[in-house]
């Protein structure tokens, strides 16, 4: 056989010289699982089923882009025309049906469904409700779920590659962390909204393709567990939670790549009073966290672990959010940490253990990892100092 032959799925992992192709054993494990469930079609739109399969992502335009992806016969993706010349359909997974302007890409999705008879659809969580409602009246017959009942389980065991991209994604975020940590980057005087620049350049130049976000929150603004950064010029003695993250390409070459997300609090100078202790309250937490994420532990035993700390401290009505997350192609993916969430953490599991403390008009303080579970315990992916650091301009 010729290397550039198209090759059947079940041999297109075999590339010689190159990564193993992800994607033909993903598909064999989501139509056997489409299998199990009953499930006659998905339909991938925007969110992160789509490149996980395909390694194609589509655009959040208005215009509608569906995977077609019978439990078997052969899929389709429907694209807009001017988009089509960004798919790349190597592994000969999938065909393409590249629409025009004219035409109504809800009809062309309805004809690749035609079965005849009544169909059990999964669609993807992030598909635009106007795509949704006008494919409900466009098949009336069919009974609607979401696709992450399939995909969601599947993405959230990691493979060897994914590891070894979040690992580099998190190696590049420490990098910048310890940048922050040891004062290379100057924070008194400056803006948040500067500071945060400046953090979103270095996750460019370590690596990333792409930064998702970058919060710095100085001062009082610390409180705020999502705060934008803005004007605020950061003085000498505030407590800065930074917390940023971006998108790193993939070893195996497939799709947009893989997240970071790590949160350092600095402080510049002598931090206010309760401070230090309360920091070394979160620094326990976030640590119980980590340790107890072992397989078969419950996602709510982990988040149990960490919060208890605080609440001992007498902090916990000052921890108001889960202890963390899922990450993978998305920064917030399944599996999420939190009260209520009684599945057992499972070897390849990739999250974030961020427990934080937010004392409103005062400061906050946060701390975040990115750690996997695996078999011989949790392991974690960020080694960037959890001391507190005091940066002095
Ligand atoms: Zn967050
Ligand atoms: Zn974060
Ligand atoms: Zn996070």
């Amino acid at each position: 056989m010729e290397l550039d032959e198209p090759v059947n799925p079940e041999q297109a992992n075999v590339m010689p010289g190159g990564p193993e192709d992800p994607r033909p054993s993903r598909w064999i494990r989501v139509r056997q699982l489409m299998d199990n469930m009953g499930i006659d079609a998905l339909l991938l739109s925007h969110g992160a089923d789509l490149p996980w399969l395909s390694g194609y992502e589509a655009m959040p335009l208005e215009r509608l882009t569906m995977m077609v992806l019978p439990a078997d016969g052969d899929a389709t993706l429907v694209v807009p025309a001017l988009e089509a010349p960004r798919v790349v359909s190597d592994a000969g997974l999938f065909d393409i049906r590249p629409w025009r302007e004219d035409e109504d890409p809800v009809e062309i999705v309805a004809a690749l469904l035609s079965s005849g008879r009544p169909m059990k659809l999964a669609i993807s969580d992030r598909t635009w409700a106007d795509a949704l409602l006008a494919l409900q009246r466009r098949i009336p017959s069919a009974s609607w779920s979401l696709a992450s009942r399939v995909t969601g389980p599947l993405r959230a065991v990691k493979d060897a590659q994914e590891i070894e991209t979040l690992a580099a994604a998190a190696e590049a975020a420490d990098r910048v962390a310890a940048c922050l940590m040891g004062g290379e980057i100057s924070l008194i005087g400056r803006s948040e909204a500067e500071v945060s620049a400046e953090i979103a350049d270095r996750l460019l130049s370590e690596g990333h393709s792409r930064v998702n976000f970058a919060i710095v929150a100085s001062g009082p603004n610390s409180a705020s567990p999502h705060h934008e950064p803005g004007r605020r010029r950061i003085a000498p003695g505030d407590p800065v939670v930074c917390d940023f993250g971006g998108t790193f390409p993939s070893v195996s070459g497939v799709g947009p790549g893989y997240c970071s997300d790590i949160t350092r609090t600095v402080v510049t100078g002598k931090p206010p009073g309760q401070f230090a202790e309360v920091y070394e309250v979160v620094r326990v937490a976030q640590e119980r966290g980590v340790s107890a994420a072992c397989v078969g532990t419950t996602c709510e035993g982990a988040d149990r672990a960490s919060r208890e700390v605080i609440e001992e401290a007498g902090y916990g009505k000052a921890f108001f959010h889960r202890t963390g997350h899922g990450i993978g192609i998305e920064e917030h993916e399944a599996p999420y940490l939190v009260a209520g969430n009684q599945d057992p953490l499972a070897e390849g599991n990739a999250f974030s253990v961020e427990p934080g403390v937010y004392l409103d008009g005062a400061f906050g303080i946060r701390i975040e990892d990115i750690v996997v579970t695996e078999a011989q315990g949790p392991r974690r992916l960020n080694s960037a100092d959890h001391r507190l650091a005091i940066v002095d301009h």
